[in-house]
C-alpha cells in the first residue's frame, strides 16, 4: 500500500516552493542556532543544512533589526523557504511577513490585542504566508495549564486549537499547527486529537529531546509512530548537537517508513554472533565512511553485510549487493546472484566498485 492511501488527508499550505500538507511529501526541517544578526554566519548555516537535505529552514526573528536576515539570504541565492521563528512580537511577525520570510511561527495568543492579530493576518495574506502556531507544553497558557492541571495531550491540543480559531475568526486557514512535548507520549496523542479534530498541517516533533542515541530514540518513537500511522506532513527532530545532523535523524526516520522522498541506501547487517567469520563490525563501519565519502549513501538499493555462510547468502540475495562472510573471504551477491569471491581485505573496495557502476 502506498502512504498517500493511508495518510490523513490535510490541507495543504504553501510556504515559498514547498507545499506542505496533502499528498505533498513529508518535509524535514531544522532550525539554524547562529545569531540572527550574524547574516555570514546564518547564510553559512543554512547553506549547509540545504546541501544536507534540509526542506525548510527556521531562523529565529528576536528584534525588527533582525528580519532582515530573510532578504539578505534569498540576495544570496538561498532557495530553501525559510520561517521566521518569532514570539510575541506582531511586529516583527508583519516585517518577517513582508521581508521574504515564507511562513511565520507565532502563536496569536500570545500577541495581544485583536487588532494586532488582525495586522499579522492582513500581511500574511497579502504575502501568501502561511502561519504555524507552534504549542510546547513547557510554554502553554495559565488558563489551559490550569484547567488541565498539567501539559496534557489534551491541554496541549486545546491551545493549539485556541490559537488556530483565533486566525479562523479572520478567516484565515493558511496554517500548519505543531504541539510538542518532551514527553514522547504525550506529543503522540496530542497529535492524534489534532488530526481528528482539523484538517491542518501538522508538523511532528519531540522537544528537548536532547543528544545522542536516547534522543534519536525519542524521536524516532514519537514522529515515526504518527507517521506510521499516516499522521504528519513535516518534521523536526530536535537533537542537542550540529542542526545539520538533524536532517541525516529525520531521513533515517522517513527512510525507515520508506516513505523517504530520496530514499537513500538501505544497510543490512546481521548482529555478529559466534560465526561471524569477517571482521564485520569493523566492515560496516568502513563501508559507512566510504559510501558517504563517495556519495554513494543516497543512492536508493539495498546493501546486505553478513557474517557467515548461515543466514548471509539469503539477506545477500535479497538486497541489490551484499557480501556473506566466510574464513578470510566472503561470497559477493548482485541481484540476487553470486557474481564472485573476495578476499576479506578487497571487501570494501570491491563493494563500492560494484555500486558505482549500478
Ligand atoms: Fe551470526 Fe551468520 Fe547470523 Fe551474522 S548472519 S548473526 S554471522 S548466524
Amino acid at each position: 500500500m502506498k502512504y498517500n492511501d493511508y495518510r490523513r488527508q490535510s490541507r495543504e499550505i504553501r510556504a515559498g516552493s514547498l507545499i506542505v500538507g496533502g499528498n505533498a511529501p513529508i518535509s524535514i526541517q531544522s532550525m539554524t542556532n547562529t545569531d540572527t544578526h550574524d547574516i555570514e554566519a546564518t547564510y553559512r548555516q543554512t547553506l549547509a543544512l540545504a546541501n544536507a537535505g534540509c526542506d525548510v529552514v527556521r531562523i529565529t526573528a528576536p528584534d525588527e533589526e533582525s528580519v532582515r536576515v530573510f532578504s539578505e539570504l534569498k540576495k544570496r541565492g538561498i532557495t530553501t523557504p525559510l520561517v521566521a521563528d518569532i514570539h510575541f512580537n506582531y511586529k516583527i511577525a508583519i516585517k518577517a511577513a513582508i521581508s521574504g520570510a515564507d511562513k511565520i511561527r507565532i502563536n496569536p495568543g500570545n500577541i495581544g490585542s485583536k487588532d494586532k492579530v488582525r495586522e499579522v493576518v492582513a500581511a500574511c495574506r497579502e504575502m501568501g504566508v502561511p502561519i504555524r502556531i507552534g504549542v510546547n507544553s513547557g510554554s502553554l497558557e495559565e488558563s489551559i495549564l490550569k484547567k488541565y492541571g498539567s501539559p496534557t495531550a489534551e491541554a496541549l491540543a486545546e491551545s493549539a486549537l485556541y490559537h488556530a480559531s483565533l486566525l479562523e475568526e479572520l478567516d484565515f486557514r493558511n496554517i500548519a499547527l505543531s504541539v510538542k512535548s518532551s514527553d514522547t507520549q504525550t506529543m503522540i496523542r496530542a497529535n492524534k486529537i489534532l488530526a481528528e479534530k482539523t484538517d491542518y498541517p501538522l508538523h511532528l516533533g519531540v522537544t528537548e529531546a536532547g543528544a545522542g542515541n536516547r534522543a534519536l530514540i525519542k524521536s524516532s518513537i514519537g514522529v515515526g509512530s504518527l507517521l506510521s500511522e499516516g499522521i504528519g506532513d513535516t518534521v523536526r527532530i530536535s537533537l542537542t548537537d550540529d542542526p545539520v545532523n538533524e536532517i541525516a535523524a529525520a531521513r533515517a526516520i522517513l527512510d525507515s517508513l520508506g516513505i523517504s522522498e530520496e530514499p537513500g541506501m538501505d544497510i543490512v547487517s546481521c548482529p555478529t554472533c559466534g560465526r561471524t567469520s569477517i571482521d564485520l563490525i569493523n566492515l560496516l563501519s568502513q563501508f559507512e565512511e566510504r559510501a558517504k565519502i563517495e556519495g554513494l549513501d543516497r543512492k536508493n538499493i539495498k546493501v546486505a553485510l553478513m557474517g557467515c555462510a548461515v543466514n548471509g547468502p539469503g539477506e545477500a540475495r535479497e538486497a541489490d549487493i551484499g557480501i556473506a562472510g566466510g574464513k578470510g573471504e566472503a561470497l559477493l551477491f548482485k541481484k540476487g546472484e553470486i557474481i564472485r569471491k573476495i578476499k576479506e581485505k578487497d571487501i570494501i573496495n570491491e563493494l563500492i566498485a560494484e555500486i558505482k557502476e549500478m
